[in-house]
């Protein structure tokens, strides 16, 4: 038989189903590859005699007729999904030691799938950043050029999925991501409608921001996973009851007669594909349309205003008393202070402390107030826009991925990093990006369009 971790997460479905193969052979297979590309240094956390113990658990049911949607399917967790037992960090040394005593909803609706776990990803530290070179765990190297950063901060995820050290992984995002690594990485990246996926159990860096994803191999494998981990959670005040789709079931390649927009502010640097991707959309009968985004250019600050000041009240649970590490001082006062300068890096403390400032008194209303005000705005440029079209196209990250060293000196922090992924972020919207950067955004709720277009996006070379 052909390597089992070359297949897609839907021929492994297929072949699970038709037996070809079981679970436990699958996931010793990715096992296997895990150890192989180690160097990678894209998991925090390997669970491999948990992989096997859930994989002979979901042939056992299997056997019973007991079929979940990703049943026997082994995939792997961003570190910023609390995971019952297993360690989750978030990529800080703050929370180095931290067992969970619960499971986050969305991967108990993987779990209860069938889905097998086989690790936690590497990830910027609190997913702050867009390398993966704040993780206190050591950078993830990329595998198409490991002398490459993955991108962030879903960098282990995307970097997993790029190298098949797992079938499908799963990503947040605050402020692009996913969709940054998946780019980097050459793999398809998506997150649903604000308010899809629960965030109880996901580790908060910006509340108002927050939203649990996918990454995979196609767009199809994303479509599997996601729908699985949406739907309605009491445990999370800003789910939404809207039924979920099948969405896998919905991607039928026929785009005819869409109405595609082009915001003209996410064309300033375009790949090289860009114009013959056009082309291609239009000989599948979709009719481009130009759009005007005009807040576009202030959505970088808008973000960064709005995520520090949420990470700041987010982060001030960590003070060494009730979970993580603790640093010892001869006051309370210096044993917080000391536990967080020692736990939190560098990245995580300048952004507590600007965040600090956008919520004090004073930078509540010079700052906070107006971001909010312009996020609306934001939020609006996408209303208008959606009276046109059915989705916006673009490109995702309009750069090549930078190297480790370049991003030691700040090349994470550049304009085109996050620009044109940031808008869809600010305003909850569905959006993703096939393996060849180009990504998609649509009207709240409406993921099914979304993955539909990407699915024949997903086509251009
Ligand atoms: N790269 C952005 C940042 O540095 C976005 C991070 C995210 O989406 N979690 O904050």
């Amino acid at each position: 038989m052909t390597d089992i971790t070359e297949l897609t997460l839907s021929e492994t479905l297929n072949g699970l189903g038709s037996k070809e193969f079981s679970s436990v052979e699958v996931t010793s297979a990715y096992i296997k590859k895990m150890e192989e590309k180690r160097h990678l240094n894209a998991f925090i956390t390997e669970t491999p005699e948990k992989a096997l113990e859930m994989a002979k658990a979901s042939d056992t049911r299997r056997s019973k007729g007991h079929v979940g949607k990703l049943e026997g399917l082994p995939i792997a967790i961003k570190d910023m999904f609390c995971t019952k037992g297993i360690k989750t960090t978030a990529a800080s040394r703050i929370l180095s030691n931290f067992i969970p005593p619960f499971e986050s909803t969305t991967t108990q609706k993987l779990w209860d799938a069938g889905a097998v776990c086989l690790g936690k990803t590497n990830t910027d530290e609190f997913a702050m950043g867009s390398s993966t070179i704040t993780s206190y765990f050591g950078v993830t190297k990329n595998p198409h050029n490991e002398n490459c950063v993955p991108g962030g901060s879903s960098g282990g995820s995307a970097a997993a999925v790029a190298a098949h050290m797992c079938a499908g992984a799963t990503g947040t995002e605050t402020g692009g991501s996913i969709r940054h690594p998946a780019s980097f990485c050459q793999v398809s990246g998506f997150k649903p409608t604000y308010g899809r996926c629960s965030r109880y159990g996901v580790i908060a860096y910006a509340s108002s921001l927050d939203e649990p994803g996918v990454l995979g191999r196609t767009i199809k494998d994303c479509a599997h996973m996601i729908e699985v981990m949406m739907g309605y959670d009491p445990k999370d005040s800003t789910s939404s009851r809207k039924e979920v789709p099948e969405l896998h079931k919905m991607l039928d390649k026929n785009i005819k007669g869409m109405k595609i927009g082009i915001p003209r502010e996410y064309t300033e640097l375009v790949p090289s594909n860009w114009e013959s991707a056009l082309t291609f959309l239009k000989e599948r009968g979709a009719v481009i349309v130009d759009i005007e985004m005009p807040h576009t250019e202030e959505a970088g600050m808008v973000y960064y205003v709005i995520s520090q000041g949420e990470a700041t009240t987010n982060l001030a649970r960590y003070d060494g008393v009730r979970y993580g590490e603790r640093a010892p001082g001869e006051t309370l006062e210096e044993m917080y202070m000391n536990t967080r300068m020692l736990g939190f890096g560098q990245e995580v403390r300048n952004r507590i402390i600007l965040g600090t400032f956008f919520t004090s008194a004073k930078g509540y209303y010079d700052y906070f107030v107006p971001a909010q005000k312009m996020r609306s705005l934001i939020k609006q440029d996408f209303d208008k826009a959606f009276e046109k079209v059915d989705v916006l196209f673009s490109p995702s990250v309009p750069i090549r991925p930078f190297t480790i060293e370049e991003a030691k000196h700040g090349a994470a922090k550049g304009r085109f990093n996050d620009t044109y992924l940031m808008p869809s972020c600010l305003a909850g919207l569905p959006a993703g990006c096939a393996h060849n950067g180009l990504q998609v955004i649509g009207r709240q709720w409406d993921e099914a369009t979304v993955l539909k277009v990407l699915d024949v996006v997903e086509e251009i070379k």
